[in-house]
């Protein structure tokens, strides 16, 4: 109501924020909560830790017999830390993280108790899992889910106003072994893309090749709005984004926020959340205002992908734990408020292994820049032909805002190198980068090859998938995310592009021709097929748009509807099943699970865009009209028109409104689909544009409704108001 509405602003002008603690040593609280490798070597027998120690550098199966040993040090150390519970975390088919906690509490025959955790306990749980989505993948085999511990991410405790708990990083997966989760893809996608990576390196003519891991670093972009204000606006509450809200008179065209002095409350927050990342080994490094008021960004230093995908779930929650301390709401929505830039998750990525380096850095030497360009090459390949699976991965009801909106990339998947590296591998496409009078390619093609400049200062941000440097960015995941299926996706295209490249590679040597002579065939071979994915103009305008698609063949998957599907393709389901990442089946359940979400979250937000409409919205609406009438007639000897005519425009806005709530609620009592692919398309076209039609008018009433009557907090408060 309004009387709330003032009493959120007053409560908010008057918060004073939480007194900053004074920042710990770094050194003395890093991965203080965290059983990091150095704590178990410290704790287990010599022979244990070795085991233990190898199956973390593999990747491998911990082995039974040191389970045991393993998990009472494990107890013991969580103990000390105050620890009561323990509890497998894993990453459900949602982007959220999911847990369940079992007590050490072990009852004696003799009615004694004891704290037991046993090898068995921490290498496999059994959560009862059954209302997590599988997609069918468990109605088909069996009822329930196991966990199983993955030990190449350490496990950590977690201090909550409940108590202290043991967390152990798990796969989640079928009795049959079929992956119910986002973690067990991703283990798969970096085993296979590390086989395809060896391969063509030992084609390269290293002898000694370690495991090649992908890194990621992921830049984390929210919004904070204050508490009082959130608790009285239902859409943030169930939906996290305002589906009603006439944007201020000032939004972010002064750019006064964007890199601007933190506020000090927010300032506060950040301290605080980063001194619990620190303890939990999380390399928090970063952190500025982002591009609209009220948005902010936090990105950690990169680490290994599997590590980095389990630190950035934990990132999302503490964000959001924490900003409940501190009175405020943190919204990882990708599109919380209308009018402002939305929120996306930058997701940089590499590969590389400790013999060889960073494999997508240039470097400075030619030597090295031929691997690079093979590499680099190989995602090329993959970018455009599978451009479809990328755009899938980040498809979700909430990142439609976003996307192909002109402040995220569109939804055409192009690959942006930047002017140097594009004339290195446009020379490549017209062959020129060869001359045999200098003794062979190696010498002179790879002469010519320019320096890379290692951080590129002529940055696209309208591109979706960008060469940063020694990395590249995907651009278009969304804020709210997990960034497993983006990683996913790459390290898989990554392991096939490889693949093919060394058949190739070796198709070519096995000729007899000189090394590399060979590489350069190879990479003229991908230009000549792949170069209409390489595109480095504006991404944002329209010419781009009509040529990606007529001229370079590229997809325009706009919306989720369009691009879902794409998992059904045979050429994505070969794909997967040829990396060895995913099973058909599993990739089935994979599309039904998120086309479900798709719907669901739609249906969810287009009731509560009817009963605000019609419990919020027009009830003010009308009082306002009620008071107008009043006023009329004690006027209307004055012969004033004025307030006739703004009464007749709310009249109208009013009727129009509840006509398109009555066409909305109409729509939404369809339930025949031929499909679910039909299902998808009628929400998209169907049913959001009628929401986005309510949203209108509401948004026009709340321009002429009198702001005292005004019941929901505005966007000028939840932005502005500090
Ligand atoms: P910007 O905002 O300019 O894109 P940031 O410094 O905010 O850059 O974020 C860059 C991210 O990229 C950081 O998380 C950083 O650690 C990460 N990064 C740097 N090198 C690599 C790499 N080789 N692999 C993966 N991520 C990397
Ligand atoms: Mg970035």
């Amino acid at each position: 109501s309004h009387e709330l509405r003032v009493k959120a602003i007053s409560q908010v002008t008057d918060r004073v924020p939480l007194p900053p603690k004074v920042p710990a040593r770094l050194e003395a609280i890093w991965a203080s909560d965290v059983f990091t490798l150095s704590k178990m070597q410290a704790c287990l027998p010599k022979d244990v830790f070795k085991s233990l120690q190898s199956t973390v550098k593999t990747g491998g199966k911990l082995d039974v017999s040191v389970a045991g040993v393993v998990a009472a040090a494990m107890k013991d150390w969580a103990i000390s830390k105050g620890a009561l519970y323990y509890a497998h975390v894993f990453y459900p088919l949602t982007n959220a993280t999911a847990e369940k906690h079992d007590g050490f509490i072990s009852v004696q025959s003799d009615g004694s108790v004891i704290s037991e955790f046993t090898g068995k306990v921490l290498v496999q749980g059994e959560p009862d899992g059954s209302s997590f989505p599988n997609g069918g993948l468990r109605a088909t085999n069996a009822a329930r889910g196991y966990t199983a511990w993955d030990v190449t991410s350490p496990a950590y405790v977690m201090e909550t106003d409940n108590g202290v708990t043991l967390c152990i990083p798990t796969v989640f997966v079928s009795w049959t072994g079929e992956a119910l989760d986002k973690k067990t893809p991703l283990l798969r996608s970096i085993a296979a893309m590390n086989k395809a990576a060896t391969r063509a390196l030992k084609l390269l003519g290293y002898t000694e090749v370690a495991p090649v891991n992908s890194s990621c670093g992921a830049e984390q972009e929210y919004f904070l709005v204050d508490a009082h204000f959130a608790h009285n606006r239902p859409d943030l509450l169930l939906t996290g984004r305002t589906l009603f809200g006439k944007p201020a008179a000032k939004g972010q065209q002064f750019d006064d926020h964007y890199f601007g002095a933190i506020p000090e409350r927010v300032q506060v927050f950040m301290q605080d959340v980063e001194e619990k990342l620190y303890r939990l080994g999380i390399p928090a490094k970063t952190r500025h205002n982002e591009v609209a008021p009220g948005q902010f960004e936090i990105a950690p230093f990169f680490e290994a992908a599997n590590v980095a995908s389990d630190h950035q779930q934990l990132i999302m929650t503490i964000l959001k734990t924490t900003a409940k301390k501190h009175g405020f709401m943190c919204l990882l929505h990708e599109k919380p408020f209308a009018g402002v830039n939305g929120s996306g998750k930058h997701v940089n990525w590499s590969v590389g292994n400790p013999t060889q380096g960073n494999l997508l850095d240039p470097g400075d030497t030619p030597h090295k820049n031929l691997q690079f360009l093979l590499f680099c090459g190989a995602v090329i390949r993959g970018v455009h032909t599978y451009g479809s699976l990328l755009r899938a991965v980040v498809a979700t009801a909430s990142n439609d805002h976003r996307l192909g909106a002109n402040e995220a990339p569109p939804a055409i998947i192009s690959v942006y190198l930047g002017t140097q590296l594009e004339e290195v591998f446009e020379q490549i496409a017209k062959g020129e980068v060869k001359d045999s009078t200098h003794g062979g390619m190696m010498d002179l093609g790879v002469d010519t090859l320019p320096i890379f400049a290692k951080d590129p200062g002529d940055r696209n941000r309208t591109s979706p998938f960008a060469f940063t440097g020694n990395r590249f960015e995907f651009r278009a995941v969304g804020s709210g995310q997990s960034v497993s299926g983006p990683l996913v996706a790459m390290n898989t295209i990554l392991a096939d592009s490889l693949s093919w490249v060394s058949d190739q590679l070796e198709a070519e040597l096995a000729k007899g021709t000189e090394l590399s002579a060979a590489v350069f065939t190879v990479l003229k071979e991908v230009m000549d097929k792949h170069s209409a994915v390489i595109f480095g103009g504006d991404g944002y305008s329209e010419e781009w748009h009509r040529m990606a698609v007529e001229e370079r063949g590229l997809p325009n998957l706009r919306t989720t509807a369009d691009a879902l599907p794409v998992l059904k393709d045979k050429a994505i389901e070969d794909l997967f099943e040829k990396v060895g990442v995913l099973t058909p089946v599993e990739l089935e359940s994979r599309f039904d699970v998120y086309a479900e979400q798709y719907i669901q979250s739609i249906e969810v937000e287009a009731k509560l865009v009817v009963t605000m409409a019609k419990t919020i919205i027009y009830p003010a609406a009308v009082r306002y009209l009620t008071d107008l009438a009043t006023s009329i007639s004690a006027i209307s000897g004055i012969g004033l028109t004025l307030e006739k005519d703004t009464a007749e425009k709310v009249a109208a806005l009013i009727q129009s409104m509840m006509d398109n709530v009555s066409k909305l609620s109409t729509a939404m009592s369809q339930h025949d689909f031929e499909s679910v692919e039909a299902h998808m398309q009628y929400c998209s076209q169907t049913i959001r544009p009628l929401m986005d039609k309510v949203r209108e008018y509401a948004d026009a009433l709340e321009g002429e409704v009198a702001d005292d009557l005004w019941p929901m907090p505005t966007y000028q408060e939840m932005l502005f108001v500090k």
